[in-house]
């Protein structure tokens, strides 16, 4: 068995056919962990006795020969910006070095309820704040397809594993495309559901209007399998929508003949790499194949996207981020003679250098004098950009782009430049601003062999077809294009 390879659905055929254990799987992938992981570095703990004492559980249910549910023994691996109880979380953040959270996110308590073993936590840019997974606090991770480059980010410790066989799904989180661009950098598939479709309880808090929750897995089917147990209603978050969740695993075989695909001209334009144009170009005729009519459609506001997701983030940011204070959690600088002192020493030691100038772009969008000019009218932008995609899709069923600009860059490449690692963000920002759901799948790869992620957006709560479409895609082979 190649456990680099598996998915969900093949994990439920070997443990019904007996041909494994829930616990022998758990502990091939926590060894290929320990083989993989110092020159990867995906993971930044494990929780070996949680995954074995769930995976047990699995068996007990297997030899009592009772009904598994969905998840039954399938390894995950969690963004270290999911709070898990009694397992260290750190958001990539010195600041929350040992920090041990008293309760699980909803998000993992679904998973665990449907039968999935936690491996442990992911590697991510700190508190989610970046693209490259190089502002981690701990260390960088790479990317499997070529260590010299990044896997993205922030989720990319969740896209290195799944895409190196180090567990079969992750949850990861996206606020401006941390979901979608490791997947897309890394040839596997991840997905942002609409706002409000995941809970967000347990999810250390980055841009909270901005936030999701959602899975990397190697297939579509296994990402509709996902959403199907995180997604739904969650007394816990008020931002959580009460809005009823189909069967997303039977939507997908539907056919996609006839389905009307807008391919935004705003998307094609300067700074897109002509490989990368040329994959997601062949990944779009491919979809006309199909039999989807393709046209092009206008997504005018998206120039000011960037600009506008980056003064609303950092925003939020800077008044989430208070609350790391010294005092009610992990880090606090030792001998400071007051409170104020102590809130400087710990702050300047527990942050990093991006988490800092977030912090301060963010204070002074907010502050008096310069809120109306700038958070104010970002705001006001945000909600051109929603109009942007109400519009188009009055004309389309969904829209097709490119999930980055650009494969993979190289580690150190952008450090340098915080400008020019925001822009790595360009398509994907847009998805989250507007709340609408966005899938990134594998669309074929580089010559040098770096993979190219194909994006797909649809209408709010439109997560079935979303994934209805990747699947046709993913089938008529858009990976192997
Ligand atoms: N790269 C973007 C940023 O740095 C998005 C991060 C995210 O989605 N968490 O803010």
């Amino acid at each position: 068995m190649d456990v680099a390879t598996l998915t969900i659905e093949k994990v439920q055929e070997l443990l019904r056919g007996r041909a494994v254990t829930a616990r022998e799987l758990a502990e091939q992938h926590l060894a290929r962990i320990e083989a993989r992981n110092r020159e990867l570095g995906a993971f930044l703990s494990l929780c070996p006795e949680r995954a074995l004492a769930q995976a047990e559980g699995i068996d007990r249910k297997i030899s009592a020969g009772e009904l598994l549910p969905p998840l039954a023994g399938v390894p995950v691996a969690i963004k270290d910006v999911i709070v898990t109880r009694g397992v260290p979380t750190t958001a990539g953040s010195r600041i929350l070095e040992n920090y041990r959270p008293p309760y699980d996110a909803t998000a993992v308590a679904r998973l665990e309820q449907a039968g999935a073993v936690i491996l442990g936590k992911t590697n991510c840019d700190e508190f989610a704040m970046g693209s490259s997974t190089e502002n981690s606090g701990y260390f960088p991770c790479r990317n499997p397809a070529d260590l010299e480059r990044v896997p993205g980010g922030s989720s990319g410790g969740s896209a290195a594993a799944v895409a190196d066989g180090l567990a079969v799904a992750a949850l990861g989180s996206d606020t401006g495309g941390s979901i979608r661009q490791p997947a897309g950098f890394c040839g596997i598939v991840g997905l942002m559901g609409t706002y409000g479709r995941v809970s967000r309880y347990g999810l250390i808090a980055f841009a909270s209007s901005l936030d999701h929750i959602g899975p990397l897995t190697r297939t579509v089917r296994d990402a509709a399998v996902m959403l199907g147990v995180i997604a739904g209603r969650d007394p816990n978050d008020s931002t959580s929508a009460d809005v009823p969740v189909p069967d997303y695993a039977a939507a997908l075989e539907r056919p996609v003949r006839g389905l009307k695909l807008g391919v935004p001209k705003e998307y094609f334009g300067a700074g897109l790499d002509a490989e990368v144009r040329a994959q997601v170009e062949k990944g779009i005729a491919r979809l006309g194949e199909l039999g989807c009519e393709v046209r092009e459609v206008s997504l005018p506001h998206t120039d000011f996207a960037i600009a506008c997701y980056y003064i609303i983030a950092t925003a939020e940011a800077s008044s989430n981020l208070a609350r790391y204070d010294g005092v009610r959690y992990a880090l606090r600088a030792p001998e400071a003679e007051t409170l104020e002192a102590m809130y400087h020493r710990t702050r300047g030691r527990g942050f990093g250098a991006e988490v800092k100038r977030r912090i301060m772009l963010g204070t002074y969008a907010l502050s008096a004098g310069y809120y109306e000019a700038y958070y104010l009218k970002a705001q006001k932008v945000r909600a051109l950009l929603y109009r942007d995609f109400v519009e188009a899709f009055q004309q389309v069923d969904a829209i097709v782009t490119p999930t980055s600009p650009t494969p993979a860059f190289k580690l150190g490449e952008k450090t340098d430049d915080p400008l020019e690692m925001y822009l790595a963000d360009i398509y994907t920002v847009t998805g989250d601003l507007a709340g609408v759901p966005g899938l990134s799948v594998p669309c074929g790869k580089t010559k040098a062999g770096l993979p190219v992620g194909l994006q797909l957006f649809t209408r709010h709560f439109d997560e079935a077809r979303l994934l209805q479409l990747a699947h046709a895609f993913e089938e008529a082979g858009g990976f192997a294009l």
